[in-house]
């Protein structure tokens, strides 16, 4: 079978990532179908190789030593649709891009992701961290998600419930190992309205377009504020090599929310007359703002260290300024932690996925802090 799979050895990683920063692949295999991607998945498991799977590496942080074993990176393209009344199912191939699929359904008049415009990366990454911005999230939409189990090396189905999904987490997340997603259904609206559940980007578009807009003018206005906070890809945006935000916003009990807010006052970082942002959501915690701690904190957009640092338009997004290594932007993202850590007794977790580190580089510190994963779906302070 070997013989047949087009694997290449010693594969430089980080022109493959957003980051742009990352050593090799041992082995890689670019699969442009799901025959393919499964004949790898059985390439490796009869070698007892690791193996991992890469998107549009949007979302990953790859250390400087690289990845042992076998990198299968989703390229299959297809796209079928099923209408049913209103819903039009449409089924998609998991290498093709989000952010097109986004364009294609706008264009279509279909409701549902208008507001995950932007977002880059592919379809078959989509459900690992259950994208979402700007009031909608992708578990609102999904009908079901084929992938390969590799624990029974089988195909399987898995609606949306079996998905696990939460706030930037589901199943896939959670067990890395065990999934490959082939085909992702998505169930979107036909005449839908555009979903305006975000303050910002119902306040935005209430000013630019008025009353009644339509889905390609919020997609539109989705696109200008992300574009504003260095939030987009390549032609798109200033060309940051980020995976966008850096930490997840943390989810904490009411009385947490109140402890961090009074160290912000004994701190002097938060006056008498202002509030510290906070979102409540469905079982009774609160979800912080992560580049509102970061700020606070005292770590300003724009910090540099050496080739790496803080945004200039976005707190929240640490970026490589070319010619650094994977090293310093984990150092860069511990010294943050630490300092919020220090100021808000808050622990910001890592949003993007870490790939061939020994163990997990920005785990907290065994003594623990309060910071957690919530699955509310408030709306958060979007990218
Ligand atoms: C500028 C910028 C803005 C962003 N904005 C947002 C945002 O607003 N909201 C948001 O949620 N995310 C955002 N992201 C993060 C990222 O774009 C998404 O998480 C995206 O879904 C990642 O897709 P990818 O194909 O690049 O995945 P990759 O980075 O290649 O992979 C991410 C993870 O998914 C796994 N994976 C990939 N494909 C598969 C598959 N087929 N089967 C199983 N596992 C798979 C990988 O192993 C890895 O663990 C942003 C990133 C950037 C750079």
């Amino acid at each position: 079978m070997a013989d047949t799979l087009p694997i290449k050895r010693r594969v430089p990683l980080s022109r493959l990532t957003s980051l742009r920063l990352g050593g090799d692949a041992e082995y890689l295999v670019s699969a442009s179908s799901a025959k393919l991607a499964v004949e790898a998945l059985d390439f490796a498991a009869k070698r007892q190789m690791p193996v991992t799977i890469l998107g549009g590496g949007s979302n990953v942080v790859i250390a400087d030593e690289g990845i042992a074993g076998l990198v299968i990176v989703m390229r299959q393209r297809g796209r079928s649709e099923r209408q049913t009344g209103a819903q039009l199912f449409v089924n998609v191939a998991a290498g093709e891009s989000w952010d097109e699929l986004v364009r294609w359904s706008v264009q279509r008049g279909l409701g549902g992701i208008e507001c995950l415009a932007g977002i880059p990366g592919t379809v078959g990454a989509a459900p690992v961290q259950n994208i979402g911005a700007y009031g909608q999230e992708l578990s609102s939409v999904v009908d079901s998600v084929i992938a390969y189990d590799r624990s029974t090396h089988t195909s399987v189905k898995l609606d949306a419930a079996a998905c696990g999904f939460a706030y930037r987490s589901s199943c896939f997340k959670a067990q890395p190992d065990r999934y490959l997603i082939l085909r992702v259904n998505l169930m979107l609206q036909r005449d839908a309205a555009p979903t305006l559940a975000y303050a910002e980007l119902a306040r935005e578009v209430a000013e630019r377009v008025g009353a009644a807009p339509t889905l390609a003018q919020v997609r539109r206005v989705v696109l200008e504020l992300r574009g504003n906070k260095g939030m987009l890809l390549g032609d798109q945006g200033q060309g940051f090599k980020s995976v966008g935000s850096f930490f997840t916003n943390p989810v904490v009990t009411r009385a947490n929310a109140l402890a961090v807010e009074q160290a912000a006052r004994a701190a002097g970082v938060l006056a008498p007359q202002e509030t510290m942002p906070r979102w409540p959501v469905a079982d009774g915690r609160c979800k912080l703002s992560a580049g509102w701690l970061i700020e606070r904190a005292g770590l300003a957009r724009g910090l540099t260290q050496g080739r790496v640092g803080i945004s200039p338009k976005h707190a929240l997004s640490l970026i490589h300024h070319g010619g650094g290594d994977t090293r310093s932007l984990i150092q860069l993202a511990r010294h943050v932690q630490y300092r919020v850590a220090r100021r808000f007794d808050i622990w910001l977790e890592a949003e993007p996925c870490m790939l061939g580190f020994p163990s997990p580089p920005l785990a907290p510190p065994a003594e623990g802090y309060a910071s957690g994963v919530g699955s509310g779906s408030a709306s958060l302070p979007s990218p």
